[in-house]
């Protein structure tokens, strides 16, 4: 045994991956598979970002860029910011990442070490707890219950709060349960949060153009960013992975308070150096571009947004609230009398049908299963007869 330092043996990973895996080498060799699992749009990037990624390898982009980020882009996710929020955001403090997951990284690394508190949303996406291990802060769970909507509770946060926590971490629209959590409370929590003036907030907003009424896409999402009083310690984190399906395209972009935004930058050159040049660019006609792309795929997770949660509801023991945003659905399996991972992995085994275990998202987990419905119509319909099959069998 090499000796290494013993954060490698408390960082964790995403189980979804590891199932992605199985389902692809069950899929080669020969076996029917549906892909539940992973969390990410089932349509390809539109065709004019795609464009603009080839002709920028064309024009010979094929350089380092800023570290911070190619200027043009960060003033486009500026603009295209403060469109959506109606909150102006300089280019100054945007910095472009390769993938929405080196922000939790970077903000993490920042404020985590021994004997410090970070909260997190239990269930939620599981690379924060592991990253909070990672740098042997404390993690502390904030319960997302299926009796509040899966949506965070301003006081849940707030009785949390310590003279050692560092660090919030709030995600809306959520993954696993796609919760999305009103605005009333996040009233209340920012207004708990003035009396707390030291601890950073890191709003995880990657799915915020994935918000529905009953009517369809709705749009509805408010943004951490709206709020004046923490944006001296608010760090946001978005990307273009879920709104333009660019998730193997690996980009991202950070908002950074003044105080943070060069610690971050320090971290880039050390680190990644600079995002992929052709992709910043491709990144920037996503923003820019048309987005009538976005609407057709929105509309499409709407639909089946209701199709699975009434589909799920039809299964012996298991029951589902309708979830308000992301593409996920988080239904309740305790009746079915399984355990949720076991469950999970029987339905792959026996039925070609992946999913993810409510655990591998956080302890609260237990009971249910992530069912993505980035997959179309037809699949989720079959999936759901083979899991209607294997329930009643
Ligand atoms: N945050 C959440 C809540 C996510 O679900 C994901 C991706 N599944 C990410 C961040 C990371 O996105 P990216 O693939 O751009 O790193």
């Amino acid at each position: 045994m090499i000796p290494t330092i013993s954060a490698f043996d408390r960082i964790g990973e995403e189980n979804a991956f590891a199932v992605l895996a199985r389902a692809q080498a069950l899929a080669a060799s020969g076996r029917s598979v549906i892909n539940l699992g992973i969390g990410q749009p089932d349509f390809q990037t539109p065709g004019h970002i795609v464009e603009a990624g080839i002709k920028a390898l064309k024009d010979g982009h094929h350089g380092y860029t800023d570290a911070r980020g190619i200027p043009a882009v960060r003033e486009g996710v500026a603009r295209y910011t403060e469109q959506r929020t109606g909150v102006a955001v300089s280019p100054d403090n945007v910095l472009i990442v390769p993938g929405g997951k080196v922000t939790m990284f970077t903000a993490i690394l920042m404020f985590g070490e021994p004997d410090v508190e970070i909260l997190y949303p239990d269930p939620g996406f599981p690379i924060y707890r592991s990253m909070i291990e990672f740098t042997g802060a404390t993690p502390v769970p904030i319960p997302i219950t299926e009796e509040n909507g899966f949506a965070f509770k301003a006081d849940d946060v707030l009785a949390r709060i310590t003279g050692k926590t560092r660090l919030i971490i709030l995600n809306s629209p959520a993954n696993p349960t796609g919760g999305v959590t009103p605005k009333a409370e996040i009233d209340a929590l920012v207004a708990g949060l003035e009396a707390h003036p030291t601890v950073a907030i890191l709003s995880d907003e990657i799915y915020e153009r994935m918000t529905y009424s009953k009517d369809g896409p709705a749009d509805t999402h408010v943004s951490l960013l709206t709020y004046h009083s923490i944006r001296d310690r608010l760090i946001v984190l978005n990307g273009w992975s879920k709104t333009w399906a660019m998730t193997g395209w690996r980009m991202g972009w950070s908002i950074w308070p003044d105080d943070l935004y060069d610690k971050a930058r320090k971290l880039a050159v050390n680190c990644w150096s600079c995002v992929n040049a052709p992709a910043q660019w491709a990144g920037l006609a996503a923003l820019e571009g048309p987005q009538n792309d976005v609407d057709t795929m929105m509309a499409a997770f709407a639909n089946r947004r209701t199709r699975v949660v009434d589909g799920l509801n039809a299964l012996p023991g298991i029951s589902c609230i309708m979830p308000e945003g992301a593409f996920y659905a988080f239904p309740n399996i305790k009746q079915t009398g399984f355990k949720a991972k076991d469950l999970a992995s029987k339905l792959l085994e026996e039925t070609g049908v992946a999913l993810i275990g409510g655990p591998d998202f956080g302890i609260l987990g237990e009971g249910y299963i992530r069912v993505s419905y980035a997959a179309s119509q037809e699949q989720i319909d079959e999936a759901l007869e083979r899991v209607m099959a294997f329930l009643d069998g």
